[in-house]
């Protein structure tokens, strides 16, 4: 628990107003997309400075810093019960737009939205694409290095960020607003806070990469009747659209029918009784001589045999009506208790990889069901297995022995975008060596030898410096 001394000087560097404690502080942590504890202090510092401060102050403390971007983490990487949240959400300006140069600063508080919204009115994108865009901040998706449906055309968080300033654990501002594509100046030090979740530093600022706004957006939907099938259509899309490939949703069959039928509000844009559905995309530069190359790209699909069924927007409504259905989710509540999983593994694993899970999951519950779906373009798949006799610990240990298991078998990643958090920490040595854990913890250990930026969150616990004084 922090100590009153503490609040009191936190209170008198940042202002009263911005730091919250008691109920104030646990209602803070309510609404978030996965439980958040109940933080003893809520911070809200409005700038870099005051961040700094609150570290400084902490710092020599001793005590526990979980920062907070739009709590709609999946990997309970924001998990606070007991010590200090620090929330960016009150430095959520975008702070300056070159359009000649393409790149946008913005404070990590920023919503993901707002972002986009900014770079569209000049006629930009900022092409991160999730379905948490509304809530999610900046900040948040580079501590996670967020991926997303656009990850096939345009990479991950990190390759869109150029820049980053971030404050350290003793509160030193490390700025590192690099506006350059190419600059090999020595080690490129934005990568150590990308993607790692807090724990090396707190994102304050940032460097975004824009891209000119395609012109032109042709979305169609497919049957596809075996997997084998799968990755020669996804080949045949990317060669025959020159690049323009900008989403390949794969979902199967049971998740297509359970976001197709009551009581999801989804209905069939083809028919039922395929074993699985892509989504595929295209954006580029001349609407009608690219909607005459997607055509034309399907049509050879369709007679090549990859494809069995397909179906072509016609307008931006049908365009949304495909996308509802992919981005429908939520309905895997009605498969609760369950549990799920973002993997990555080879697509030529994939198949066997989904069968094995199955059934070893039906040897042990008989009853249970599989979802899958996923951007499989990137080799990342979403399973969500469900309907089992409860969701407590125990079980879950048991689902994740049979869903890391057979993804151990086969090479693949624990976490192919939603990170690691307190979640999935016992499995990161079965994607990462030995040697890639302890270089981890070493890197931790130098920028955080007190451990006090988000303890716990991805690595095992260090032992806390104050704690061996
Ligand atoms: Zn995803």
């Amino acid at each position: 628990m922090p100590s009153d001394d503490l609040i009191e000087k936190l209170k008198e560097a940042l202002g009263p107003q911005a730091v919250l404690t008691g109920a104030d502080a646990a209602e803070k942590a309510v609404g978030g997309w996965s439980a958040l504890g109940v933080p003893a202090v809520v911070l809200r510092p409005a700038s870099t400075e005051e961040v700094s401060a609150a570290l400084k102050l902490c710092h020599a403390a001793g005590e526990a810093v979980v920062p907070w971007g739009g709590k709609t983490g999946l990997g309970e990487g924001g998990e606070a019960n007991g010590p200090i949240a620090l929330s960016l959400e009150r430095m959520n300006r975008i702070e300056e737009i070159d359009e000649a140069g393409c790149t946008m600063i913005v404070q990590a508080g920023c919503v993901l939205q707002t972002v986009c919204e900014a770079a569209e009115a000049k006629g930009l994108i900022f092409p991160l694409d999730l379905g948490a865009r509304g809530s999610a901040t900046i900040g948040g998706n580079i501590s996670t290095n967020a991926g997303g449906n656009r990850v096939i055309r345009y990479g991950m968080t990190r390759d869109m960020v150029l820049g980053i300033e971030a404050v350290l654990a003793d509160g030193t501002v490390m700025s590192s607003m690099n506006h350059l594509i190419k600059n090999n100046a020595g080690y490129d030090l934005k990568q150590l806070f990308i993607g790692s979740e807090g724990t090396l530093g707190i994102v304050t600022r940032a460097v975004l990469r824009l891209w000119p706004k395609p012109r032109s957006q042709d979305t169609g939907f497919v049957a596809v009747e075996s997997f084998d099938r799968l990755p020669k259509f996804l080949r045949h899309m990317e060669r025959a659209l020159g690049g323009t490939l900008s989403a390949f949703e794969v979902m199967w069959e049971d998740f297509y029918k359970l976001v197709t039928s009551e009581p999801a509000k989804g209905r069939p844009v083809i028919p039922h009784g395929h074993p699985f559905y892509v989504l595929v995309e295209s954006m580029g530069g001349d609407q009608e001589a690219d909607s005459a190359r997607f055509e034309a790209a399907m049509m050879e699909a369709l007679e090549a045999g990859e494809i069995s069924d397909a179906v072509i927007a016609k307008s931006q409504a049908e365009r949304d009506t495909m996308w509802a259905l992919r981005d429908d989710v939520a309905q895997v509540v009605h498969t609760y208790p369950m549990f799920t999983f973002d993997v990555s593994l080879g697509i030529s694993d994939m198949e066997s990889y989904v069968e094995d899970v199955r059934a070893g999951l039906k040897a042990k519950w008989p009853e249970s069901s599989l979802m899958v779906f996923g951007h499989l373009g990137d080799g990342n798949l979403h399973v969500i297995p469900g309907r089992f006799p409860d969701a407590e610990l125990a079980t879950r240990r048991s689902v994740e022995a049979v869903v890391y298991g057979e993804l151990r078998k086969r090479g693949g990643s624990v976490s192919a975008e939603h990170g690691i958090g307190l979640e999935k920490r016992p499995y990161l040595g079965w994607s990462r060596s030995a040697e890639e854990v302890a270089l981890m913890q070493l890197l931790k250990r130098t920028l955080d030898p007190k451990n006090i930026l988000n303890p716990g969150k991805v690595l095992e616990p260090v032992p806390h410096a104050k704690a061996a004084e």
